[in-house]
C-alpha cells in the first residue's frame, strides 16, 4: 500500500469473493503453492481483488541497487548485476505486483539483450523484463486464457526452472525468477491450456452474488471508493494491516506447522481417489495445508485444513476431457474426502475459528468494521468467517450456468448424444498466412523456422538474424574507422528474421442437422467426428464457430469463439430431423465469414461442410446450394466437405458440393487421424468423456 499501490481498493473491502481471498492469502503465506487461477464472469472484480493482494505482501530485503531483486541472505550468484560482495548491504522495498500483458513481447518478458553493444564493445547489455521484476513478488496475468502461445512456454520454463534465460545467438544471460502466479480468466472467453491449468496451485471460482444484500454492498462500497479513494482506502488501512499482520505472522510460523505422517497418507489416499494426473495435486494440498494452518495460526495440520486445501486444489487436476470446464463435482469430492477418511465434522476445540480470510470483521482485532456499512448479519461474503473447515460446496453456482446457457436444457426433441471424440486428422488452409500464432496452418510469425532477413521497421525487438547483421555491416567497417578486433555494428545494420511457423485459424463448421442425415446411431457418429475436430482447433488454438442447418432453416449455433467447450456444449444439445436446407446453411456460413473477415482480417477461415448433400428444400434445392457453393468458391474460401452419405445407392451429392467449392471431399470415415484403427475400436453412441485424443 506505500508506493505504487496508494489508491488501490483495500483489500478489506472486497466482498463476497471468500474463496478467493482465501487462496490468495494462502499464496502469499506460502509462495511454494504456486499460485491462483481465478476463473468468473465479467465485472466480478476479479482483478481489483488480485492488486488489493499487494497491501498484504510483508516488504521484501534486496541488495541495494540490483535490479534482479536479490536477497542479501541468498545472493544469486549468476545474477547479471553481480557478483555482489559477501555480505552485501540490504534495503527494504515494498513487494511487487507486475502485471503481464497477454500479447507482450518476448523482449519485454525476459528483458532485452542488446546485440550491437556486444559485438562492438563485447560487453553484454542487458535490460531486465518484466520475469526479473517479478522476482520474489507477484506476476499477475488478467486473462491469462489469451496469453499468446510463445509467452506460455516462456512462462512454464520459467515456472519450472525458477530462472529466466535469454539467449541471443551465443550470448546469454540468466537470473532467478520465482513469483507466484496469479491469473484470472473469463471461461466464456476459452479455456485454458492444460500444461498451463496444471502450474497454478490452487483454483477458485468466482460469480458476482445472487443475493441483492450482498450485491448492494458491493455497489455502496464502490461508490464509496469511486468518491474519495483516499478517504475509503485510509478507512480500511488498519483491516488491510491487520491482514498483512498475520500473514506476516502465518509466514513465520509455516516452517514450525507439523504434516504427521497420518494426514500425509490421508492427503494421498484423497488424491488417489480424485484420480487427478501425476503427483503435482498431493504436493500443493500438502503446502496449502500447511499454509492454512499457519494461517489459522495452528503448529499442527488438521483434517479440516486439509479439507480446504482440497477444496482449492483439486477442482481444476482431475483426469478429464479438455471439453470439459475444469471443475469436480461436490458429490465426487465428498466421495474422495471419505474414502481418505477425511470427511468428519471438525471437533469444534480443533479449530480457533480463524479470523476469517477476508473482509472488515476478518482481522483478528476486529477494527470497526468498515464506516460505510458493517456487513454482518446479512452474511455477505464479508462477514462470512470463512467456513472453510465444514467442506462446504466450493461451486457456487450450478454448471449449466457457466456459459451463460445451460448446456444441459433438453430441447423438445432430446438430442443424440454424440460418440466419443477421436484424434482427429489434421485439416490445413493451404498458402501461407500471416495470423496469430498457432498450431495448423502455415504463415510468418513471430516464432518458427528462419525463411528470410528483413530490416526492422520500428525499433529493434525480438532476435536479430546475426548472419544478416554482420553482412549488412561488413563493408563499413573502414568507413567507420575500424581498428581494433571489435566489429563496428551500428543500428541501422540490425537486421531480423522473417520466421516461418504455424498459424491458428477460424474453423467455421457448417453442420447439417437434417433427417436425412440418418438413424441416431449415425447421428452420434457425424457429431463425435464434429467433436474430435473440434478438440483438434482446441488444441491448435484455433477460433470455432458452428452454423447448423435443418427443418425451417440455418442457425448461427455458436458465433465464432474461442471457446470449444462451448461449442461441444452446443454440438451436444443440438436437435436433428426434418428438412434440409443446405442453401441457407451455406449461406449463412458465408455471412459469418464475411462478418469475421472485417472483425478480424488475418485469420484464415477453414469452412468444413458436414452434410450427405441431399438438399430437400423445395424443388430448386439442389441449385441453389450450387450456386452459394460457387459464390463461396468466388470469395476464395477454404472449404472442406465431410460426407455424410450411407447406404447402398449414392447419389455423390457431397463430392460433387466439394468440387464445386473447390475444396477437399473427405467421407465421414476419414475424420480420423488413424481411420483404420478407428474403425476397429469405434463403439457405439455416448460419450464416456474420458476418451482423451
Ligand atoms: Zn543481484
Amino acid at each position: 500500500m506505500k508506493g505504487v499501490t496508494v489508491r488501490s481498493y483495500p483489500f478489506s473491502a472486497v466482498v463476497g469473493m471468500d474463496d478467493m481471498a482465501l487462496a490468495l492469502s494462502l499464496c502469499a503465506v506460502s509462495p511454494a503453492i504456486g499460485g491462483v487461477l481465478v476463473r468468473g464472469e465479467k465485472g466480478t472484480a476479479k482483478s481489483t481483488t488480485v492488486r488489493a493482494l499487494t497491501a498484504l505482501l510483508p516488504p521484501v530485503e534486496v541488495v541495494p541497487g540490483c535490479r534482479f531483486s536479490c536477497d542479501p541472505g541468498t545472493v544469486d550468484p549468476q545474477c547479471p548485476d553481480g557478483p555482489h560482495p559477501g555480505a552485501p548491504p540490504s534495503s527494504t522495498r515494498p513487494a511487487r505486483l507486475v502485471e503481464l500483458p497477454v500479447g507482450a513481447s518476448e523482449d519485454r518478458v525476459l528483458g532485452a539483450l542488446h546485440l550491437e553493444r556486444a559485438l562492438s564493445e563485447g560487453v553484454t547489455s542487458y535490460d531486465p523484463g518484466l520475469l526479473a521484476a517479478a522476482h520474489r513478488g507477484l506476476l499477475y496475468v488478467d486473462e491469462v486464457n489469451l496469453l499468446h502461445d510463445h509467452l506460455v512456454d516462456v512462462l512454464l520454463d520459467a515456472a519450472a526452472m525458477g530462472r529466466a534465460t535469454v539467449e541471443r545467438e551465443g550470448v546469454s544471460v540468466t537470473h532467478a525468477a520465482r513469483f507466484v502466479l496469479v491469473g484470472t480468466m473469463n471461461p466464456e472467453e476459452g479455456e485454458l491450456r492444460p500444461q498451463l491449468l496444471d502450474r497454478f496451485g490452487l483454483t477458485v471460482e468466482v460469480a458476482a452474488s445472487r443475493d441483492p444484500q450482498v450485491r448492494a454492498e458491493v455497489m455502496r462500497r464502490r461508490l464509496a471508493y469511486e468518491a474519495d479513494p483516499e478517504g475509503f482506502a485510509a478507512r480500511y488501512a488498519e483491516a488491510d494491516a491487520a491482514l498483512g499482520a498475520r500473514v506476516a505472522q502465518a509466514r513465520a510460523l509455516l516452517p514450525t506447522v507439523r504434516l504427521d505422517d497420518d494426514m500425509l497418507v490421508r492427503i494421498a489416499a484423497l488424491c488417489a481417489a480424485a484420480e487427478v494426473d501425476g503427483m503435482r495435486a498431493d504436493l500443493v494440498i500438502a503446502r496449502t495445508a500447511l499454509a492454512h494452518a499457519a494461517w489459522c495460526g495452528r503448529t499442527g495440520v488438521s483434517a479440516g485444513d486439509v479439507r480446504v486445501a482440497a477444496r482449492l486444489a483439486l477442482p481444476h487436476r482431475r483426469r478429464r476431457n479438455p471439453f470439459d470446464p475444469p471443475q469436480q463435482d461436490q458429490a465426487d469430492l465428498d466421495r474422495a474426502l471419505t474414502e481418505a477418511g477425511l470427511d468428519e465434522p471438525p471437533p469444534p476445540a480443533d479449530e480457533p475459528e480463524p479470523p476469517s480470510d477476508g473482509p472488515p470483521d476478518g482481522p483478528p482485532d476486529d477494527p470497526d468494521d468498515g464506516p460505510d456499512g458493517p456487513t454482518d448479519g446479512g452474511g455477505p461474503g464479508g462477514s462470512g468467517p470463512d467456513q472453510p473447515d465444514d467442506g462446504r460446496p466450493y461451486r457456487q453456482r450450478p454448471a449449466a450456468e457457466q456459459n451463460g446457457e445451460p448446456a444441459t436444457a433438453p430441447p423438445p426433441a432430446t438430442p443424440v448424444p454424440a460418440g466419443a471424440p477421436y484424434r482427429a486428422r489434421l485439416l490445413r488452409v493451404t498458402g501461407t498466412g500471416a495470423g496469430t500464432a498457432g498450431r495448423r496452418s502455415a504463415a510468418l510469425t513471430t516464432t518458427g523456422r528462419t525463411v528470410g532477413e528483413e530490416r526492422p521497421t520500428a525499433g529493434v525487438t525480438g532476435r536479430p538474424h546475426l548472419v544478416a547483421t554482420l553482412r549488412a555491416a561488413a563493408p563499413h567497417q573502414r568507413a567507420r574507422g575500424r581498428r581494433g578486433p571489435g566489429l563496428l555494428v551500428r543500428p541501422a545494420d540490425v537486421r531480423l528474421p522473417v520466421r516461418q511457423g504455424r498459424e491458428s485459424n477460424l474453423i467455421l463448421f457448417c453442420l447439417d442437422a437434417s433427417g436425412s442425415m440418418g438413424a441416431r446411431q449415425r447421428v452420434g457418429a457425424v457429431k463425435a467426428a464434429v467433436l474430435s475436430l473440434l478438440l483438434d482447433a482446441y488444441q491448435r488454438r484455433d477460433k470455432v464457430g458452428l452454423v447448423t442447418f435443418r427443418a425451417a432453416g440455418a442457425e448461427l449455433a455458436l458465433p465464432p469463439t474461442a471457446s470449444v467447450d462451448v461449442a461441444a456444449a452446443r454440438l451436444e444439445a443440438l436437435p436433428t430431423g426434418g428438412r434440409t436446407p443446405l442453401a441457407e446453411g451455406l449461406l449463412r456460413a458465408r455471412e459469418v465469414l464475411r462478418v469475421e473477415r472485417i472483425r478480424d482480417p488475418r485469420r484464415r477461415p477453414l469452412l468444413v461442410v458436414v452434410t450427405d448433400g441431399r438438399a430437400t428444400s423445395g424443388p430448386d434445392a439442389v441449385p441453389r446450394a450450387r450456386h452459394v457453393a460457387r459464390l463461396l468458391a468466388a470469395d476464395g474460401t477454404p472449404a472442406v466437405v465431410v460426407d455424410c452419405e450411407q447406404g447402398r445407392i449414392r447419389m455423390r451429392l457431397a463430392a460433387d458440393l466439394a468440387a464445386v467449392l473447390g475444396g477437399e471431399h473427405l467421407p465421414l470415415e476419414g475424420v480420423a487421424a488413424d481411420a483404420l484403427a478407428h474403425a476397429v475400436r469405434t463403439r457405439t453412441a455416448t460419450r464416456p468423456g474420458s476418451e482423451a485424443a
